[in-house]
């Protein structure tokens, strides 16, 4: 069956590309994406298969292709919303809607999706088990369709999930694998620092809020370079201190905001306690009152040993003229909320390389130069195309 499906795709490849680029040229922020979703409800109709709208908390689509014989049930995610960046990339199929871009390649996972569930609808015949596709909303934005997808319990038959993401580490033609953690996990935060106001001149009868928050800042320093085991990752960053002011007057209170990162679970539980407990040192040695608002969004991604070797296996096995490259890629700073599915489906999240022909240095992910070469379309489609046939027991 693998033949005949590869066969397929090769021939829908300017099908994707068309594809790709009408979602480019008309992308739509996170939870907001009523046209897209509209759009690959629409690419359904007609089709032999059981689509949902609408699940979760934004625009989620499920299909679910039920093959001939009985066997296991996979997924297959791809995301489908933008980011508000303006676009500079000189593209003729530029976006169209100002402030708003695909600046992270989910047109392209989209596109390659679609096909390929279209080919797999097409020899449902010779499918053992059921696919189930999953077009997701609103990756982008905490707290993120997935986890709502999960939570729906529409997935709780799924035995292994996989996903792909485009990313211009490589050029179109390299697949690239991680096993284990390969994604951060992501906290934001906003503590609030209440003193008392008072005269610039007499301290004595106020309680400076900034120099609390000052010391706090320093202070959570010492988390990453103290308390996290050296051999792993995590950042404690603060983005924003608002404590302006008037030169002459002590600030009763200021408002701090940042991000924190970690590589894994343990990390996050150490910056969490540690963090808190700098919180709550900070009101007895300064005697302020700090309201905190700490909110894990996306946990650090954990691809499954077991299922990243099959991807790697099955990938470095085949003949293809497409896939030139299996190679191990490195963890990944950035967070996606794959990892909600990965929390309770094992699975593997793998990578595309997608850098544009003669570019040396290509604009990462969410810049607004950001520019894929569209080869790296077809190699998704087939290499989850290879995975799902692997998974399936369907050589
Ligand atoms: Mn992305």
């Amino acid at each position: 069956m693998k033949e005949e499906l590869m066969k397929m795709l090769e021939k829908r490849e300017d099908e994707m590309i068309e594809i790709r680029r009408y979602l480019h040229e008309h992308p739509e922020l996170s939870f907001k994406e009523e046209k897209t979703a509209a759009y690959i409800a629409d690419f359904y109709k007609g089709k032999d298969v059981e689509v949902e709208t609408n699940v979760g908390n934004g625009y989620g689509i499920i299909v679910t292709i039920k093959g001939a014989s009985e066997g296991k049930t996979i997924g297959l995610r791809a995301d489908f919303d933008a980011l508000p960046i303006t676009e500079e990339a000189g593209v003729p199929f530029k976006s169209k809607k100002e402030g708003v871009m695909h600046a992270c390649g989910h047109d392209a996972h989209t596109a390659y999706l679609l096909i390929l569930a279209d080919c797999l609808i097409q020899l449902k015949d010779q499918i053992k088990g059921t696919i189930k596709i999953i077009h997701q909303h609103a990756e982008e934005q905490p707290p993120g369709g997935a986890k709502s997808i999960m939570d729906t319990g529409k997935l709780d038959d799924v035995d292994a999930i996989f996903g792909i993401h485009i990313l211009p580490l490589a050029p179109a033609g390299t697949v690239g694998y991680h096993s284990g953690y390969s994604f951060n996990g992501r906290t934001y935060f906003k503590l609030k620092i209440q003193g008392v106001g008072g005269h610039g001149s007499s301290p004595d009868k106020a309680n400076d809020s900034i120099v609390a928050g000052a010391y706090f800042v320093t202070a959570v320093q010492t988390i990453v370079s103290r308390r996290v085991n050296p051999m792993e990752a995590g950042v404690v960053t603060i983005g924003s201190f608002d404590g302006k002011g008037t030169f002459n007057v002590i600030k009763d209170s200021i408002e701090i905001e940042g991000d924190i990162r970690y590589s894994n679970d343990q990390v996050q539980e150490v910056i969490d306690k540690e963090f808190k407990r700098i919180v709550k040192g900070l009101e007895g040695l300064f005697g302020v009152t700090c309201e905190l608002t700490y909110t894990p969004d996306y946990p650090p991604l954990y691809n499954d040993p077991e299922l990243t070797t099959l991807v790697a296996d099955t990938l470095n096995g085949i003949q293809d003229k497409d896939i030139k490259e299996v190679k191990e890629f490195p963890k990944m700073a950035p967070s996606d909320d794959f990892a909600y599915y990965l929390e309770k489906i094992p699975g593997s999240y793998f990578y595309i390389g997608c850098t544009p022909k003669g570019v040396e240095e290509p604009y990462f992910n969410h810049h607004p130069k950001f520019d894929i070469d569209e080869d790296a379309i077809l190699v998704a489609a087939k290499s989850v195309g290879y995975v799902a046939c692997r998974y399936l027991d369907m050589e």
